[in-house]
């Protein structure tokens, strides 16, 4: 296995607080919170924050993303309160993927209905440390949600770039409640994002996609959590953890969440999650990549899935994942839309409502059932990122048709015995 250290822990002259940012490709480090920046100064890479000291499970108390504060920049931030979200056990897939040891970790049960809130409070949190005024983000919708309903909370302006027609109807309606400037893009994710890059170089807003490497720090909560809960449960890690991929950001979380671990002691190297990303075929540029050996990403120009949440065609984190995927151990692969709407339903079968690009999750480890390249004895968790109700059009239409009746009991039993 590569080498898994969190490189050389160079803390930068002006640290704060034992934090700073270090970029993946040149190892040049940067002061945090003195002032803005989201890539390296030197060579452009992705940058990502290190600490003096990494925390094992003693370390840890309270409930939450903030439970973890041990591991991440600040004590506690501007919370909803967002983690802590339920690892379901589901009977009913077990029983049909041949597959005792599957749990479903449900991230949609947080505050506005994804993941994206346990990035938020540690991101609108350093917004606030860094002194900014107006908070944006380009969005296929759940980020919008979530910087939204943070920035409100804080006090904060928000402004939000979406694709045109293709955020799901809950999204949009949470942005616009909790009084986001909402602007709608003629074209792609990507393209939204490339602007609002363009913005915050231009110190006309601060960041808050998964570029900023603050972001991944709230998101790396999520590891934490399944790892906890399954030592409890069987004193043992997942051997596997199967997740959606859109720009890639919390496969690099989890990565991160693991290696930092390993770094506290706390696990072995060789106990960290095979981490499985799911992408649709219409938006698969990191299978593509994973596939291919490829160190890099090509971007894809066009993209369509009826998962909006992952419909992108340039994973800015893909630096990070892949090489979390493969070192690992673990795979990515594609799914049809179709594949996603069965999983979608198979998982509303045992109660746990989840929007279409979660689903790919489960649809993505059938596929690996099928293959045989998971086996029965495998420990899995499936990731559901996002809410049903964040996409009511494509519940409904996964789901089965209201039937109507005459308002009167007779009708009614009538219609039940046809
Ligand atoms: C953002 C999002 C994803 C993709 O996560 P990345 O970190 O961008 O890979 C998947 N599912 C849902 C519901 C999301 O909101
Ligand atoms: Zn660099």
């Amino acid at each position: 296995m590569a080498d898994l250290q969190l490189a050389e822990n160079r803390a930068p002259t002006v640290a704060q607080a034992g934090v700073w940012l270090a970029c993946i490709e040149c190892e040049e480090t940067f002061a945090p919170f003195a002032e803005v920046i989201y890539r390296c100064g030197e060579c452009g890479g992705l940058l990502e924050a290190r600490y003096d000291h990494y925390p094992d499970f003693t370390e840890f108390s309270g409930r939450g993303v903030w439970r973890y504060a041990a591991a991440l920049p600040f004590e506690t931030g501007v919370s909803l309160p967002e983690g802590d979200t339920p690892l379901h056990e589901v009977p009913g897939l077990c029983a049909e993927l041949d597959l005792p040891a599957l749990r479903v970790k449900h991230e949609g049960m947080n505050p506005t209905g994804s993941f994206k809130d346990r990035g938020m409070t540690v991101g609108v949190e350093v917004a606030k440390a860094v002194g900014v005024s107006r908070l944006a983000c380009a969005s296929t919708g759940n980020t919008s949600a979530a910087l939204a309903a943070y920035g409100a909370r804080a006090g904060l302006e928000t402004l939000v770039l979406l694709p045109t027609g293709k955020v799901a109807a809950g999204k949009l309606a949470q942005a616009a409640l909790h009084g986001a400037r909402v602007l709608e893009v003629e074209d792609n994710f990507d393209t939204c994002l490339d602007i609002v890059s363009d913005l915050a170089d231009r110190d006309e807003a601060y960041l808050l996609n998964s570029l900023n490497p603050f972001r991944l720090e709230g998101q790396k909560t999520i590891g934490f959590e399944i790892v906890e809960r399954f030592l409890d449960d069987y004193g043992t890690l997942p051997d596997r953890i199967c997740l959606p991929v859109g720009n890639a950001g919390n496969t690099a979380a989890l990565y991160k969440a693991f290696r930092e671990l390993v770094e506290s002691g706390a696990i072995e190297a060789k106990e960290m999650p095979k981490l499985t990303g799911i992408q649709t075929e219409g938006a698969a540029p990191l299978v593509e990549a994973i596939e291919n050996g490829s160190e890099a990403i090509t971007r894809w120009g066009s993209v369509e899935t009826k998962a909006t949440a992952i419909r992108i065609g340039n994973p800015v984190n893909a630096p990070k994942a892949l090489p979390g995927i493969r070192e690992t151990g673990g795979t990515a692969i594609s799914v049809s839309d179709e594949a996603v709407t069965n999983a979608q339903r198979a998982l509303a079968e045992e109660g746990i409502g989840v929007e279409p690009a979660s689903a790919a999750s489960l649809a993505g480890l059938r596929k690996l059932r099928e293959q045989g390249i998971v086996s029965s004895d495998e420990r899995v968790v499936c990731l559901t990122t996002g809410h049903l109700l964040k996409d009511p059009a494509a519940a409904a239409s996964a789901g089965s048709d209201p039937e109507p009746v005459a308002g009167d009991t007779e009708s009614v039993l009538e219609h039940l015995a046809e």
